[in-house]
């Protein structure tokens, strides 16, 4: 179970978490218009500092999202939220790694669906994240029956609430079919995503990932695993749609987000993928993850935001 920190922030003021509530007409409430971030940081003892992980990019992607939905940024720059995140923590006495959920919600009681004047307002909360996975042996997945929504229709660019559902959709039908997770096919009958998370395959070492234009969003993971496979590995990585059946074949197959970080998958429809054991690039990957979001890797410092 996770633990909740007690401070959160709404309404531009610091409460108790059991205060931070909403009023059950705001729009936020009854139609989902908001959108929100998740930002992990990890503590590392010997350091006594905790190092969030790429916080910029991070508020970079939520005005992206405000953006898209018409919305305004109630924060008026990165600094200020920055500085806000670390009176937070202060209070919090955060000294654990933690997982932080930054919302900015239509908060308006007026009746109708539209972000015109909707008194934009940031919320933000803290928890003790550890695996967002139960199971860490290799996840057992499915292709979801529930297709991704397209780009005409709601964007996955944008963080959304209200998007959720259609997650909540595919991953209540996985878990209630006995998989772990479900991954999201798009009109086109190609890979997207998962619920909550990006997706990555690996064949005869080349490695392969949705293109942004799949309907996903544009993770902070996916951008660092991309990364670090073509600097840190020397690999290839095309980003490429590939279909259901390509999903089967490859070598090595595993999930990438904040919460998720990369949790790899041992079955797609009761296929072993590979030899239905961890991959060798994928063991390697999370190795140099580790390393760099705990600030053990000088060269990717410029990644975190440090504390403490
Ligand atoms: N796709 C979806 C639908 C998500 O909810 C998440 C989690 N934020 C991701 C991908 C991964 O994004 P990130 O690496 O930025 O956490």
């Amino acid at each position: 179970m996770s633990k909740t920190f007690p401070y959160a922030y709404i309404r531009k003021k610091i409460c108790r978490v059991e205060e931070a509530v909403i009023p059950i007409q705001a729009k936020v409430v009854q139609y989902g218009l908001g959108f929100f971030g998740g930002i992990r940081g990890h503590y590392n003892k010997k350091q006594k500092k905790l190092h969030l992980f790429r916080l910029k990019d991070h508020y970079d992607r939520l005005a992206e999202s405000a953006k898209i939905m018409h919305m305004k940024m109630p924060i008026s720059s990165y600094k200020k939220f920055e500085e806000l995140i670390f009176e937070l923590i202060k209070k919090n006495k955060i000294t654990e790694d933690i997982y932080m959920r930054p919302c900015i919600y239509a908060g308006t009681t007026k009746l109708s669906p539209h972000f015109i004047d909707c008194e934009e307002d940031l919320a933000i909360y803290f928890i003790s994240l550890k695996n967002y996975f139960k199971s860490d042996g290799g996840l057992n997945v499915c292709i979801s029956s529930w297709r991704r929504f397209e780009d005409d229709v709601l964007s996955a660019k944008a963080k959304m609430t209200a998007a959720y559902a259609n997650s909540a959709l595919a991953k209540t039908e996985a878990m209630m079919n006995g998989f772990d997770e479900a991954i999201f096919l798009n009109r086109d009958g190609n890979v997207c995503e998962a619920t909550g998370a990006n997706i990555f395959g690996i064949k005869n070492g080349v490695v392969y990932t949705p293109p942004l234009h799949a309907n996903n969003l544009n993770g902070i993971t996916r951008r660092t695993v991309i990364e670090l496979f073509k600097n840190q590995m020397g690999l290839v990585v095309k980003e490429e749609e590939f279909d259901r059946s390509q999903t089967y074949t490859f070598d090595e197959l595993f999930f990438t987000g904040t919460a998720a970080k990369v949790s790899w998958i041992q079955k797609v429809d009761h296929r072993k993928i590979g030899s239905g054991t961890e991959g060798k690039y994928t063991l390697k990957l999370k190795e140099q993850l580790e390393e760099i979001t705990v600030g053990e890797n000088t060269k990717y410092n410029h990644w975190l935001t440090s504390i403490g």
